[in-house]
């Protein structure tokens, strides 16, 4: 037994140290090669790349089903759904206080740093042309919120100017957002006009409302959001194509964004993100907060119905251990899996010649949230761990350390979560009484990295925007607000790669900075969403150590 343990843990060293070895040799092949053999290096990236979707994808395959047979069988191992109460608690109390303690780091780090502070006024301005194009994804056309979109195309034939109302929803002031694609030499520039009115009927110019396209030839676009006042109930674009000579056209796509939804709104939200009208298409989205919700009523009839649902209770137990056995597998892949992943990433930051240059260019942002994640997963996660549960801290980290570097390579905690599980239970000897159901929840809910990142972010850029827009003050309540909204917004982040950029605009939003300066934190996002994600993966482990012990209190 005691040598069998021993071999185990050998086993365990040697998959870590080929991990780490892994991402060291990705990271080195992916500033190579490039150097060395230029675009014929491309080929291999895009090997890597299907290597490492493989691997990912073998992961995300088993998340579903692993998910919801191992909630079940943690309620039907309880023998009574009551029992999951007191845990319940403990680990909702667990991830709100973490999530929180990780926003306050963020914010005493980004303040003492301040990495907005040097940032040239130039920077700011690119920044936004580029984060124009990821905002209009996000909250333009695939937004639900979305209220209007107008598209007119200017020709030879339509020379007039056409324009539409939109009503403006109650709230605080929206923005409407309008975008000028132009093909070709224009005489006569084209120009949109935003207007707005009290009661529908009198419409007024918008202050800074006409957005004036450029006469050059070409393709361009050019893009602009334009503030409309609280009091606005309607709004009106006036396009005016230019008059156009042949082959040239003039696109136009206006849309409004309503202002910042409430904090009722974003709780509203939240409550309704755990159900699901559709558990099939929950299962299909890898969504899993309505399937754990159901796995655990599920579950929950079950301990209820005896011996009648013997066969379908075994069912449950017999296909979470199959999967568990899947996993170990999978985890003999993983060193070649997380190679590729790391490789074709990084590789293809290289080549667009990103790398290298951002870590110059950002060095200042990227200091500040590592330096926030660094301590959150080094001084506050180990401090509880060690006061809750007595664990040796640096143990508990070697023993979770290949569920930590799978997560930094898949940027996904829901990826990760077969082998957080797999870790948790097996190296860390976590009962499973508290991973089966623990590790789920706070794979979806508890996301530390996320929220201190949110936090971060947010303050840089309202400090990069203070400096093109001095009016713009970064009071205490603006910070608060921060704090409150980087709480919610990691909790409705999905555990996907870089869903913390998208709920990023619910803070911008919630302080009125312009979405598209998240253009700021763009072109490194992918790389800190590596970092972050590794915290989310380390702060549910470290949360289901802690709400372990309040399991051995329940019979
Ligand atoms: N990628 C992160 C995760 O999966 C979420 C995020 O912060 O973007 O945990």
């Amino acid at each position: 037994m005691a040598k069998e343990s021993k071999q185990e843990s050998g086993g365990h060293e040697h998959l870590t140290l080929f991990i780490v070895g892994a991402i060291v040799l990705a990271v080195v092949v992916a500033i190579v090669g490039p150097a060395a053999f230029g675009e014929r290096f491309r080929p291999l990236v895009s090997a890597f790349d299907v290597g490492g979707e493989v691997f990912l994808r073998m992961l995300q395959m088993v998340v579903v089903p692993l998910v919801m047979a191992s909630v079940m069988s943690g309620i039907l191992g309880l023998g009574d759904v009551r029992k999951l109460g007191r845990p319940g608690a403990y680990a909702v109390s667990y991830y709100l206080s973490t999530t929180v303690l990780a926003v306050v780091t963020g914010l005493i780090v980004v303040n003492i740093v301040n990495p907005g502070r040097g940032i040239s006024k130039e920077l700011v301005e690119d920044a936004r042309k580029e984060g124009e194009e990821t905002v209009s994804h996000a909250v333009g056309r695939n937004d639900p919120r979305k209220i209007e979109w107008h598209n007119v195309t200017g020709d030879r034939t339509q020379e007039a100017s056409v324009s539409k109302n939109i009503s403006v929803p109650d709230g605080g002031a929206s923005t409407i957002r309008i975008v000028i694609d132009q093909v070709g030499n224009a005489e006569t520039a084209a120009r949109a006009q935003v207007e707005w009115s009290a009661d529908g009927n009198r419409f007024q110019p918008a202050v800074d409302g006409e957005f004036v396209a450029g006469t050059e030839a070409g393709v361009y676009r050019a893009a602009a959001a334009i503030p409309l006042p609280e009091e606005a109930s309607y709004a009106r674009v006036a396009f005016t194509p230019h008059p156009a000579t042949d082959n040239t056209r003039s696109i136009v796509e206006a849309y409004l964004v309503p202002g910042p939804p409430s904090i009722g709104e974003i709780f509203q939200n939240l409550v309704l993100m755990l159900f699901t009208g559709n558990l099939l298409g929950s299962m299909v989205e890898i969504n899993l907060l309505p399937l754990i919700v159901f796995s655990i009523v599920f579950g929950g009839m079950l301990t209820t119905m005896g011996e009648r649902s013997k066969t379908i209770s075994d069912l449950v137990v017999s296909t979470n251990d199959a999967l568990m056995s899947f996993i170990l597998l999978l985890m003999k892949l993983a060193p070649l899996g997380i190679f590729c992943l790391v490789a074709a990433r990084f590789s293809k930051a290289q080549m667009d010649g990103q790398f290298l240059t951002l870590l110059k260019t950002q060095a200042w942002y990227m200091t500040t949230v590592l330096t926030g994640l660094g301590c959150h997963a080094l001084i506050t996660l180990p401090i509880l761990l060690w006061v809750f549960t007595r664990r040796n801290p640096i143990e508990f980290f070697n023993q979770m350390s290949q569920a930590i570097l799978t997560a930094f390579s898949t940027a996904s905690s829901t990826a990760t979560l077969p082998v957080t599980m797999e870790c948790a239970e097996k190296r860390a000897g976590i009962s499973r009484r508290s991973t089966e159901f623990v590790l789920p929840l706070g794979a979806t809910i508890n996301m530390d990295g996320t929220a201190l990142y949110e936090a971060a972010a947010a303050i840089f850029i309202a400090q990069a925007y203070a400096i093109v827009e001095p009016t713009f003050v970064l009071t205490l309540d603006k910070q608060v607000v921060i704090a409150v909204t980087a709480t919610l917004a990691a909790i409705g982040a999905a555990g996907i790669p870089e869903a913390g950029l998208v709920t990023m605009l619910i803070v911008l939003n919630a302080v009125g900075l312009p979405l598209e300066l998240i253009g700021l934190i763009l072109p490194i996002d992918w790389l800190l969403d590596r970092f972050r994600t590794a915290v989310n993966a380390f702060g549910d482990s470290v949360g289901s150590a802690i709400v372990d012990r309040s399991f051995e209190t329940v019979n």
